[in-house]
């Protein structure tokens, strides 16, 4: 697939669509019934019912005291997602893809896990919905997340197990097209993070923006200012990306992604081809994208959104990595001083904001995107601590 033919759904030299023909029809009617509806005010109606009435929004912006004074520096804000029903953020963009399958009279949804925790949103919406669920997963990420797989059984999802390659997230997406090309006609793929072919990365960031669509009205309600400085976790950058969106126009504010350091993405990747778009993609000496093992598995991925592979290049948001010890470090301060036990992945964001914080001043303001919740880490942390 050449550059010229589809030039929609580009950042800079980023993202795209690189796949078979069929696929691309796929995409191309996708594509248009989203940017059909994403006017529509009835869809719109009818999303802002579900994420108030069932995912539990507006969560709050909650002012970080102990937190803030234990850092010294900065004001320290948390955005709640983990506070949604399910526990994370990825219910946002799940629900809307679902109300976007249903317009389009799909009863079969599809998705692939790596964490589970996007395969547990699409199980819980599916329920909801009444549609047929598929969830394909790696056997080593099963393995891990033996749990998950039982939640998305319990909620009526039929779990594939991909023993492929290394049985990860990765293999479980090449299955995932393979359905999707097989079963297109009556099949909607519901991709979990800002990632893959055009219209993917623009649609998941649309729903997922409703983060700092939030976040922007409440600081200003709270401070009566923009934040100095948002920070995310990336893995696919979907998280990130919502936080964003509404102050990616507002140069004052700076824009701050966290990885781990055994998946730096955005700090270490080179341009490359993945799963059917353009991004920063880590690879090994031989040119494959290389395993990554991150303790959070859903930072686990070696590729990233071609926005922020975008906003990587162009300078207007900054990526950093954070270790381990500091990630586990995070995750036992937010838990003690403020009572809140953070998602592993977001425990990043938190990592790095304690670093940040005590070099700005005391009227300066930071807000951390708490994407999700960490009691499904607690038993693994538990484990690590002991050791
Ligand atoms: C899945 C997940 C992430 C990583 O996914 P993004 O698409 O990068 O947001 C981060 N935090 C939590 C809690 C998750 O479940």
């Amino acid at each position: 697939m050449s550059h010229e033919q589809f030039d929609e759904g580009y950042f800079g030299e980023f993202g795209g669509s690189f796949i078979p023909p069929e696929l691309q029809e796929v995409m191309n009617y996708l594509s248009a019934q989203f940017y059909k509806y994403k006017e529509d005010p009835e869809f719109n109606e009818e999303l802002r019912y579900y994420l108030r009435e069932y995912v539990g929004r507006e969560n709050p912006l909650t002012f970080a005291q102990q937190i803030t004074d234990a850092w010294g520096g900065a004001k320290v804000y948390l955005k709640r997602e983990d506070l949604n029903h399910t526990g994370a953020h990825k219910i946002n963009n799940v629900v809307g893809q679902i109300l976007l399958a249903k317009r389009m009279g799909v009863k079969r949804v599809i998705a692939e896990t790596g964490a589970g925790q996007h395969g547990v949103a699409t199980a819980t919406a599916c329920a909801m919905f009444k549609m047929e669920c598929v969830i394909y997963m790696g056997s080593e990420d099963m393995r891990r997340q033996a749990l998950n797989v039982f939640r998305m059984e319990l909620l009526g999802a039929t779990v594939v197990a991909v023993d492929k390659g290394q049985g990860r997230l990765k293999d479980a997406v090449d299955e995932a097209l393979n359905d999707l090309v097989q079963n297109y006609q009556n099949t909607f793929y519901l991709l979990g993070s800002a990632v893959g072919p055009h219209p993917f990365p623009s649609m998941v960031k649309h729903f997922q923006s409703i983060i700092s669509e939030e976040s922007k009205r409440q600081i200003l309600e709270k401070e009566g200012r923009l934040p100095d400085a948002v920070i995310a976790c990336v893995g696919g950058g979907s998280n990130a990306i919502g936080a964003f969106a509404h102050y990616l126009d507002e140069s004052s504010v700076r824009l701050i992604g966290v990885e781990p350091e055994q998946a730096p993405t955005l700090t270490e990747g080179v341009p490359s081809i993945i799963h059917g778009f353009k991004c920063l993609v880590l690879l090994d000496e031989q040119g494959n994208p290389k395993p990554t093992y991150s303790i959070a598995a859903g930072l686990d991925y070696p590729g990233i959104g071609p926005e922020h592979s975008h906003l990587k290049v162009s300078g207007r948001a900054e990526y950093y990595a954070v270790s381990n010890e500091e990630v586990l470090a995070a995750f036992q301060e937010l838990s003690r001083t403020e009572g809140i036990i953070p998602a592993l992945e977001s425990a990043h964001a938190v990592a790095y904001a304690k670093k940040l914080a005590p070099t700005m001043g005391k009227d300066q303001i930071i807000i951390i995107n708490l994407s999700g919740r960490g009691d499904k880490d607690v038993e693994q942390v538990f484990h690590m601590l002991k050791k």
